[in-house]
């Protein structure tokens, strides 16, 4: 029995967020928990980024309510950076900013599903699409990959998944939670498919200057123009630039989505703070140096837990090619015994990990697929290398 509305008792929460908080309160007692679990990463914002935030702080101007979709020329520099960093020429009245990317993504699924829409969602997906989607009244279809495909959906797939009330498609890559990218023409080949059949897709694009090796990222309505009409791209500076706390993302949509969505946002939560607003001028339109130096770091983190990972028997992990998430299956070592108990799915396993090797992992279930672990490798070189060999050496014991 429960007070609170059937749509929002709906609402599971946030696993991400759950592992996160626990990890936290284990070391708070004082136990040297090694934490696999949150999606941010280990440094500190750069500095200019910060002092236009201290010398906003002082300024009158940004003491007041500001224009609900976002300051103007925030606004015109996502323009420029758009344009800049995937090639997609769009007008700033195609541009909403948002607390985060995660406002961008609830209100996006708000202004364009009704109930009984259908979103194709390939999994593993990221925790909070579902949700979203459901509290939009519309139902998520998913679209099971694995780690043989390296976590990538074949047009065949999603094209069996379509049905009548099929209206969109959300895509992410770089993806949370398996670092897949999906190369650029299978990006061109999906967008051509969904502008065939008039669907919607959503790609969430937060992840973009996450890539390594010879990855790249293509923005899906540059590759498919004729797409651009019945396309929202997602994005924000929180993983870029280290801003996860600042929280300003941004949807890029027509004009007529973004004029409504905007209307939403008007009576939802008005303007983003304009300290934090001014914070994120200053970071998309300034240089990308601080990005490149942070990708060499997780590149050499990914590089470590990959071959880590891979030498754990039981344990098999693809190589991310971008974000900054590892995702291994542990299926092999379910039902086995581990210091006398026999964890039967993946979020059992990742409880006695954290109870037995004070290292915490985020189980496949919150992503819509058992039997993996989500690890995020945005964490400092020795505590990644020390917290593999913690749990390896527990799961080594498995028989
Ligand atoms: N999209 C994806 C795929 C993410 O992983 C995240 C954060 O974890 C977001 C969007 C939203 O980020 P934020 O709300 O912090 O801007």
């Amino acid at each position: 029995e429960t007070r609170v509305s059937a749509r929002v008792g709906a609402i599971a929460e946030s696993a991400t967020l759950a592992v996160d908080a626990k990890a936290k309160a284990l070391k708070a007692e004082g136990r040297p928990v090694i934490g696999f679990g949150a999606g941010e990463p280990d440094f500190a914002t750069p500095e200019p980024i910060v002092r236009a935030a201290q010398e906003a702080c002082a300024d009158p101007r940004n003491h007041r309510y500001s224009p609900a979709s976002g300051l103007p020329e925030l606004r015109e520099a996502i323009v420029t950076k758009t344009a800049r960093d995937s090639g997609y020429v769009i007008q700033p009245n195609q541009v909403l900013v948002t607390n985060g990317g995660k406002q961008a993504v609830y209100q996006t699924f708000a202004a364009l599903l009704d109930p009984g829409d259908e979103v194709l969602l390939p999994a593993p997906y990221w925790t909070t699409y579902p949700e979203a989607i459901r509290l939009a009244g519309a139902t998520p279809v998913e679209v099971p990959t694995d780690e043989s495909t390296g976590y990538l959906a074949t047009l065949e797939q999603l094209e069996a998944s379509r049905t009548p009330r099929t209206r969109m498609l959300l895509f992410n890559s770089p993806s949370n939670p398996t670092g897949a990218v999906y190369p650029p023409e299978r990006v061109a080949e999906i967008g051509r498919w969904a502008a065939e059949h008039d669907l919607w897709v959503v790609t969430d694009e937060i992840y973009e200057h996450l890539v390594y090796g010879d990855a790249r990222h293509v923005s899906m309505p540059v590759e498919v123009p004729e797409l651009a009409d019945r396309c929202v791209v997602l994005n924000g500076v929180a993983k870029t630039y280290a801003m996860t706390g600042w929280r300003v993302g941004w949807m890029i949509g027509p004009t007529d989505v973004i004029k409504a969505t905007a209307n939403l946002q008007s009576h939802l939560t008005s303007n983003v703070s304009n300290v934090s607003q001014r914070a994120a001028l200053e970071a998309v339109s300034g240089p990308l140096d601080a990005v490149a130096e942070m990708r060499e770091a997780f590149d050499r983190r990914r590089r470590t837990i990959v071959e880590m990972l891979g030498a754990i028997p039981g344990v098999s992990c693809p190589e991310p090619k971008g974000a900054f998430y590892a995702y291994p299956s542990v299926k092999e070592l379910l039902g086995t015994e581990i210091r006398g108990r026999r964890p039967r799915s993946s979020a059992e396993l990742a409880e006695l990990v954290l109870e037995q090797a004070e290292v915490a992992v985020v189980p496949g279930e919150a992503f819509g697929t058992p039997g993996y672990f989500r690890m995020s490798y945005a964490l400092g070189d020795e505590d990644l290398a020390e917290g593999v060999r913690r749990m390896a050496a527990l799961l080594s014991e498995a028989k």
